[in-house]
């Protein structure tokens, strides 16, 4: 896609409200917009350089940031200072990063008042989403510099596999900065977006998404119905790219010389100048056959063809993960329509044959692979700001959302894959006389049983008055906003108590859970249903024995000898039901006890009873 310069000398651009997309990228990250007059989308860069902003903060000692070239400038002569990769720490903890903790050239810390990770710098501390918020400073300031004008809204791309906490910490990261977000979109989306996929109202596609930037990879299968993009699976590796093939080319080129590895190891310029060789070399292999230059002595070449041979593990790795994504969209490469391609390693021509052979097809690779996501992003400002009127872009929830009910029961407010923004509601009620207080537990996952989900947050409705169970009218009410942020809202409506929480996941999911989960639930759908359908008779049939219990108390002087010892033994029967695997055996015992108490129950209809049969119950 051709690179338009703007024209600020129309001043068009001050009149519309401009939203700008920005793809906040691991590596790099850079701002675009919908270009006002030629309508194309455009990266923003400053007169003859990149329009790529390194994601690198640098702290002096006073505490000022530098971000973007002039940071990377200290990536080796002042690491401790300067923060690469903040994208892998957002919404994380210090266990959910320590495997790769050796990968952090800086002190990453784990304080114990906050579960979520800080980065120590000096004396001073930081949030990943307050360095993130570093980087969209810089990317805003770029823009207004650039279109002279103010630039308050914006949409930022996150990867798909980004949970819920991982998406909030960009929201506010991007507030932090100064940015409305109005939208945080998916990186394969916005790709797809930049290729004009998914922009007709009646298309219907299923594309694959390959992304290998500098140091991550991932492919993602979307499908997109309606205007709708569904991720059906993501897989990959969130620490494999572009980095590890210039490390394979220095490997081959200290094997070559005599150089031994630990050497390298312990001279930090001599490393750095044979990675940015390899660099050079890698690039240069994406047009030539050969490369060869003299550095310091010494002479470092490489053929395409042993390139070739050197990254043919990396490249399989990616295969066995679009393997493996398919597998788990339950689709075959027949069924992929369209394959986009993102991320500056995905110039290597091996890297596109590869895929294209894997799917069959040619893949789509015109757009500049390291501005497509941004460019995408810019098409949805676009869209948001209202410029393409008909047509709304809607994003859907990954997997369902609901709370806990009696019996450690998922009870689903929200599908997985409705469309967002989405408002659900449901009455609950209590199941304990007196019940002042009631738990609400969020949940998310497609399993029958809260504890094979995953518990996004917990909270307390207190203050309930005083009343006996099943009286209470508790109103659990869910929004999901148009971010994917989710606001839980619990009411007592006869009191009119009420409580509400946002939910902020702190712990991360990785994209392997969120597969493992959706694949989980398709496996066990069987047990589950039978589980749940024994859970759920089990509590009836407490709530029938309590019920009974308290009325048989309570009525004693209207029952005859008769009627309250058939009432005693169906209740032990049920009793000793309850204790067996056997949902029959349990409904059946519940329609004795009916039948036994119908009479008397007639006689003294009790509002209690109606009222506590009705509604389900949440464990307090
Ligand atoms: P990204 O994270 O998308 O910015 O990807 C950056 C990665 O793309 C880095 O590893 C670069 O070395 C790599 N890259 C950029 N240009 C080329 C090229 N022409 N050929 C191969 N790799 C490239």
């Amino acid at each position: 896609m051709a690179k338009i310069a703007i024209n600020i000398a129309t001043g068009s651009l001050q009149q519309a409200e401009m939203i700008v997309g920005i793809d906040l990228g691991t590596t790099n990250s850079l701002v675009a917009i919908i270009h006002p007059e030629s309508k194309q989308p455009t990266a923003l860069q400053e007169h003859n350089t990149s329009s790529l902003v390194p994601s690198i903060v640098h702290f002096d000692e006073l505490g000022n940031a530098i971000v973007g070239e002039e940071a990377k400038q200290y990536l080796e002569t002042d690491p401790q200072n300067t923060i690469f990769s903040a994208k892998r720490l957002m919404g994380k903890n210090y266990k959910d990063i320590s495997a790769n903790a050796d990968f952090f050239t800086y002190k990453v810390i784990d304080d114990d008042t906050d579960s979520l990770v800080k980065v120590q710098v000096g004396n001073r501390f930081y949030s990943p989403i307050e360095l993130s918020s570093f980087i969209l400073k810089e990317l805003k300031q770029r823009a207004e510099h650039i279109l002279k004008t103010p630039v308050s809204k914006a949409v930022i791309t996150v990867p798909a596999y980004f949970n819920d906490a991982q998406r909030q910490a960009t929201r506010d990261a991007g507030k932090l900065a100064g940015l409305d977000v109005l939208r945080i979109v998916n990186e394969p989306t916005a790709a797809s977006l930049a290729y004009g996929l998914g922009l007709r109202k009646d298309e219907e596609k299923t594309i694959a998404v390959y992304d290998l930037g500098g140091g991550t990879f991932d492919i993602s299968i979307l499908h997109i119905y309606n205007g709708i993009f569904e991720v059906l699976s993501t897989n990959g590796n969130t620490y494999l790219g572009g980095d590890d093939i210039d490390r394979a080319i220095v490997e081959y080129w200290i094997k070559q010389l005599g150089i031994p590895l630990k050497k390298l190891q312990a001279d930090k310029e001599l490393s750095q100048g044979f990675r940015l060789r390899a660099e050079e070399a890698k690039k240069h292999l994406s047009s030539e056959n050969s490369f060869s230059v003299l550095w310091k002595h010494h002479v470092l070449e490489i053929t395409k063809e042993i390139f070739e041979s050197l990254i043919q593990p990396l490249v399989d790795q990616t295969i066995t993960s679009c393997k493996n994504a398919l597998a788990d969209a339950r689709l075959t490469i027949n069924d992929i329509d369209t394959i986009v391609m993102v991320g500056g390693s995905t110039r290597v021509p091996a890297v596109k044959e590869a895929v294209s052979k894997f799917f069959g097809k040619p893949v789509n690779d015109s757009v500049n692979p390291d501005e497509v996501v941004a460019l995408g992003a810019a098409v949805q400002a676009d869209i948001l700001a209202g410029n393409n009127k008909d047509f709304l872009l809607l994003d859907i929830t990954p997997l369902s959302l609901g709370i806990e009910t009696m019996g450690g029961l998922m009870d689903t407010l929200i599908p997985r894959n409705a469309k967002i923004p989405i408002k659900a509601g449901r009455q609950y009620t209590t199941h304990k006389d007196g019940q002042s207080d009631m738990r609400i537990s969020v949940f998310q996952g497609e399993r029958d049983l809260v504890k094979d989900n995953r518990k996004l947050a917990e909270f307390s409705l207190k203050g309930i008055p005083g009343m006996p169970a099943g009286l209470p009218k508790v109103e659990v009410s869910f929004l999901i906003n148009a971010d994917g942020i989710l606001v839980v809202k619990a009411k007592e409506l006869r009191s009119g108590v009420e409580q509400e929480i946002e939910v902020r996941p702190q712990y991360g999911l990785t994209d392997d859970e969120v597969e493992k989960m959706l694949l989980d639930s398709i496996t066990h759908a069987k047990d589950d249903m039978q589980v749940r359908a024994l859970v759920e008779a089990r509590t009836e049939g407490e709530q029938i024995l309590a019920v009974t219990e308290k009325f048989v108390a309570k009525n004693t002087s209207l029952l005859t000898k008769d009627e309250l010892v058939a009432t005693a033994g169906a209740m032990q029967v049920l009793q000793l039901a309850l204790t067996m695997d056997d949902k029959n055996l349990i409904h059946t015992k519940i329609e004795e006890i009916n039948e036994v108490t119908r009479p008397f129950a007639e006689r003294a209809m009790d509002v209690a009873i109606s009222g506590a049969l009705k509604g389900k119950a949440i464990n307090s």
